[in-house]
């Protein structure tokens, strides 16, 4: 828990960010520093270890999720899949589009990159309203494979996104 401490005081605010009213938790401030960026990705890791039984692919989502995404796939000897913003990912893809504030996105993943039955592990830097991870969770469910959780590094409770989500939830820090 003493870990945790250190990195939640360490990620930075930026009030009004990308827009009035919203306070940006910005985790690049982490990773900035190699002694808490380690820290954090120890406590990740040990995390994700204890899954049981082990996860057998990681998806990152469309950025961040990719940085955090790949260094638990290699060390866990497991594929790392991207799912990204639409028009990004080459070859067939699968689609869903989900609401946002204001409009909608789109996410995208390649077909059959994933076995039927395949254990998912999701990964995104931040739970806000819960559309991005309800999107990557049901790319993954369409493939007919297991979402077994959806981790973030950080929740922003007040949103109450993981409601929005029908899969495990996991957060290492909450706002
Ligand atoms: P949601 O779909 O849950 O509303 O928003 C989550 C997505 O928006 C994540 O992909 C996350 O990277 C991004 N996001 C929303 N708010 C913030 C924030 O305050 N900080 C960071 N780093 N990302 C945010």
């Amino acid at each position: 828990k003493q870990k945790l401490d250190i990195i939640k005081e360490n990620i930075k605010a930026f009030e009004d960010f990308p827009k009035p009213g919203i306070i940006f938790r910005d985790i690049f401030s982490v990773l900035a520093d190699p002694s808490l960026f380690k820290l954090l990705h120890e406590v990740l890791l040990s995390h994700v270890k204890e899954i049981q039984p082990p996860v057998e692919y990681i998806c990152g989502v469309d950025s961040r999720g990719f940085i955090f995404g790949s260094i638990l796939a290699v060390f866990l000897r497991v594929p790392f899949i991207p799912i990204r913003k639409k028009g990004k990912l080459p070859g067939p893809v699968d689609s869903i589009t989900y609401e946002l504030e204001y409009g909608q996105d789109t996410l995208e993943i390649q077909t059959n990159i994933i076995k039927e039955g395949g254990r998912v592990l999701i990964v995104d830097d931040l739970l806000a309203t819960g559309g991005t991870l309800w999107a990557a969770a049901m790319l993954i469910s369409n493939l007919k494979a297991e979402v077994v959780e959806c981790l973030t590094i950080i929740e922003l409770l007040d949103l109450k996104g993981r409601n929005k989500i029908p899969f495990p939830v996991y957060s290492l820090i909450q706002f």
